[in-house]
Order: C-alpha cells, then structure tokens, then sequence
C-alpha cells in the first residue's frame, strides 16, 4: 500500500447528510467528514435507515472510520394555526396567549404546551418564529397570558416556540424521541444528539436505554446552560447548538456563552461540538462571507473538537465544498502560532489514574522532543480521549480493536483512528504498529514516536505504558544474548 495519508485532521468536521448529500458521501469524506450527522427532526426511518448504510458502505470502501451522529427531535413546542395561515405582530400589539394546538381565533396565539397559564409570569418572554418575535407576559387571565408585543413580525402555522425563563414541564425523551432511540440502537449507530435536554437524569434515562451510544448534550435551553456541570458528568460530549440557544438568549451573549461552554467542556475531559450557521450563506453560494470563515477559525481557536455544517450539507447547493471549505479554515489556523499556543488544561485531578497520567505524560514528552506522533492502543477509547483533551501537538494515532471505538474515535480533536488486531504479546502488536505505520505512509522510518499502550494488552482501562521509539528499529522487550544488542542513543536516527 502506498497511498499518501491526508493531512492530520485535529479540528473534526460533522456534516449533515440529507437530501443534497446523500448520494455525495464518497466526496464528503474526501472533503474532509469524519463524523456524519443524521437530523431526525426531518425523513423517515426508512430513509435515514438507506443513509446509514450509504454511510457505511462507502467509508469501508474508502477505509476510512466515520462516526455516525442521529439527532433526536425533542420536546420542541410549536404554535398552533391560524385561520389565514399566518399572524402579523406589530410592536406593542396586546395578543392573548393560551395552551392548545389547533386553531386559534381572534386576537390569540396557541402553544402546544399543557398548563401554559400557570407557568408563564408577568414579565416573561415568550419567543415565536425562532427568535424573529417576541411577547412579554403581562397579565394571567384564567387559562389565558395577556402579552404585549416587543419585536413585532410574522408568525406562521406551527413556528417553533422558546419560553426561557419559564419553567415549563416537559416529558425527555419524548414518544417520538423513544422510536427514534430504538432504531438508532437497531441500526447501531454511534451517538445519539439530545435536542432541549435540561438536567442529568434525561441523559440518564436515554442512557438506560441506548447503551453503548455515546450521548451528546445539546446545550440550547437555558436551562441546559445552567446545569452544564451535571450533563457534562452524564453525557460524552456536548454541542454548542447556536440556533436555538441564540433564541434563549439575547443574542449577544452567545459568543462569549460558547467560548466558556467548550473551556468548561474540556476541562471536565468532554468532547464539544460547536454548531449551526457556521457556513451558512453556502446554502446557496459557492463561497462563505468573511463573517463565517471567521466564525469557524474562532470555534478551532476556542479549542472545540469538532465544527459542524447543518443546512449547507444536508440541504445547500454546495454540500461537497462547504465540508472542504470548512477544513480548509481549520486546517490553517491549526498551522498557525496563536493555535500552538493555545492555554493548554492542567492534569486533570478529577481522573488521577495511571491512564490520565500516562496521557499527560505523552503528550509533555512529544512536546519536550518536538515528536510528531503518539501512537495509543486502546480498547474503549477512554485514554485517546485523555490525551486528546491535553490537545497535544503530536497527532494521535488511535488503534483498537473494537469498531464501535474506532468510529467514536472520529469525533475526538487530533485523532486518527484505525482498526488494530488486538494481540496477546505487546511486543507482537508494537512491532505490527510499527509496520503498519510504515506500509499506510503514515510515518517514515527513523521518525520518532510515543507507544502508550496498557499492559497486559487488551485489558480495558489498564493503560499503564509509554515507549519512545524510532519507527523501523528495535522492538524487542527482552535483550536476546544471542543477538548483539545494540542500544539506540537518544538522538541517533
Ligand atoms: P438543531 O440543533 O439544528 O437540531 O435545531 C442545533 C441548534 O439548535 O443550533
Ligand atoms: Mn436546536
């Protein structure tokens, strides 16, 4: 085999496959995708199901590990309809408001939501159309909340609703959200997205019944933010989800809400994904506005794991070359200074086994020789993660045995991941690493590397070992008095 490796990928992309991508997954993956976004909110079950395999299928053509990512509707409230298929608020128009999701008459707005009247204060905000209008509660009337106009506009049928500062009781996962998890568990699928979770025990919930999909936090309520320390504890990895978060939140306070979210996020050692918008004028147009080519370096620059492209791909004109645009923008700011140095995490106390300690360990000694590579065998992926959140220099090079952890994996800032062949021996699976590292280009002989591996090998959580080595020289544990053995001194190549 001597194909060329492509560049090392630190910053992931996720892409949405829809109707515009589906039959582009070769080149999406060429472009630059590791990780494939499936929005459960639109299609059927038949047709993402024809997705995954597409997915599937051509990532094992290409030998390339993808992660698939399904994201679950959720409890979204919506309003109700109206009699002339949509409303036109002005500001300080007074509008009733009322639980119900059929047809409103007169002078009111029905929301899908039970009990609305009791849980919506004066002073309130109600938001409509996805953050184009906004009420203020005023008065409780009955079963009805008197709401006075303060960013007027159209409303059609069924727009999405925001009610962030009440406390709205709402069922986690939904019935909907309950079909969807059950196909995403037949199908095998790699994480699960939980559209307006809130608080720990949902993920717990979703948890007991999806083992063994890594969950993703969507933070977009306001409540999400403020109980970002437990769904941290509960989830792998959270995404920064802009659309609806920007509508909880005045607008101006995302940036600064993003920036503190994906710190926050690595220091607990959780992968971020950060969303929505970040090409988006690409639905249409060959090219991005400056805005948006900033707004993705300022996410790799804010150290997110992965960006992500939602309409662009999944809908846009330009699916293919929104996926390449995006790693174009990450992979230059990746060679630039302000990235290598970055304010890297200190160790992480919360975790003080070997595996953590290990991870830091490998990533000071790449830093301390200027090594490119560190090479981890792993079997839950646990101790890559480790060493991806100290965001080393080095590229990662992720080996394990299991196909569900591989394609995890892909998620993870800085990671290479590739099916390994656990061994019984260390010294067998270095000495295959070795080769393989050679056969894939990966490296070239004489090029210094850091092992971390766990002996015995293929015990899970046992990561106990670094080896620094020279791709293509000795690999044998055990001086052989029959072969003269020659010691490599440091610097020798
Ligand atoms: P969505 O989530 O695209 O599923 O709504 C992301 C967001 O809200 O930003
Ligand atoms: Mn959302």
């Amino acid at each position: 085999m001597d194909e060329t490796p492509p560049p090392p990928a630190l910053t992931k992309v996720v892409a949405t496959i829809g109707p515009a991508s589906e039959n582009r997954v070769a080149e999406m993956i060429q472009a630059g995708m590791s990780v494939a976004r499936l929005n459960f909110s639109h299609g059927t079950q038949e047709e993402h199901a024809l997705r995954i395999s597409k997915i599937r299928e051509v990532s094992a053509d290409l030998g390339a590990a993808i992660a698939i990512l399904g994201d679950l509707p959720g409890p979204k409230m919506r309003v109700g309809r109206f009699p002339e298929g949509s409303i036109e608020l002005a500001e300080g128009d007074v509008v009733m408001v009322r639980s119900g999701d059929g047809m409103s008459t007169d002078n009111e707005v029905l929301i899908d939501v039970k009990g609305l009247s009791t849980r919506v204060e004066p002073g309130h905000r109600i938001v409509l159309a996805d953050g184009q209008v906004e009420l203020i509660a005023v008065a409780r009337h009955g079963d009805r909340v008197e709401a006075r106009v303060r960013r007027g506009g159209p409303v059609a049928d069924k727009k999405g609703v925001h009610l962030p500062d009440s406390d709205v009781p709402y069922e986690l996962p939904t019935e909907e959200d309950e079909g969807w998890i059950v196909f995403a568990v037949e199908q095998g699928i790699d994480f699960l997205g939980v559209s307006f979770v809130g608080h720990a025990h949902e993920i717990e919930t979703i948890r007991g019944l999806a083992p063994g999909i890594g969950l993703v936090s969507k933070i977009e309520r306001v409540a999400a933010r403020e109980n970002l320390l437990e769904l941290l504890e509960a989830s792998d990895g959270i995404m920064v989800a802009r659309g609806d978060l920007g509508v909880e939140l005045e607008l101006e306070e995302l940036p600064i809400a993003q920036k503190n979210m994906l710190r926050t996020a690595l220091t607990a050692g959780k992968f971020t994904i950060t969303a929505t918008e970040m090409l988006e004028s690409m639905v249409t147009s060959g090219r991005p506005t400056r805005a948006e080519v900033t707004d993705v370096a300022n996410a790799v620059l804010d150290g997110t794991d992965a960006v992500m492209l939602s309409a662009e791909t999944a809908i846009g004109k330009h699916p293919v070359e929104a996926v390449a645009t995006m790693s174009r923008i990450a992979r230059a700011v990746e060679r630039s200074d302000r990235y290598r140095d970055l304010r890297r995490i200190a160790f992480r106390s919360e975790e003080p086994g070997f595996s953590n300690a290990v991870a830091l360990a490998a990533v000071r000694v790449c830093e301390a020789l200027d090594i490119g590579h560190i090479v981890c065998f792993t079997e839950t992926g646990n101790t890559v993660r480790l060493i991806s959140r100290y965001r080393p220099k080095a590229e990662v090079i992720a080996l394990s045995p299991e196909s569900g952890t591989v394609r995890s994996m892909a998620m993870l800032a800085a990671v290479r991941p590739y099916w390994f062949r656990r061994d019984p021996s260390l010294e067998d699976m270095l000495w295959r690493a070795d080769r393989m590292l050679q056969e894939r280009g990966l490296m070239q002989p004489g090029e210094p590397l850091v092992f971390v591996a766990g002996v015995p090998p293929g015990v899970a959580r046992s990561t106990n070992m670094l080896k620094v080595h020279r791709l293509g020289q000795e690999l044998s544990l055990t001086s052989r008095p029959s072969e003269p053995f020659e010691p490599i001194e440091p610097g020798a190549s």
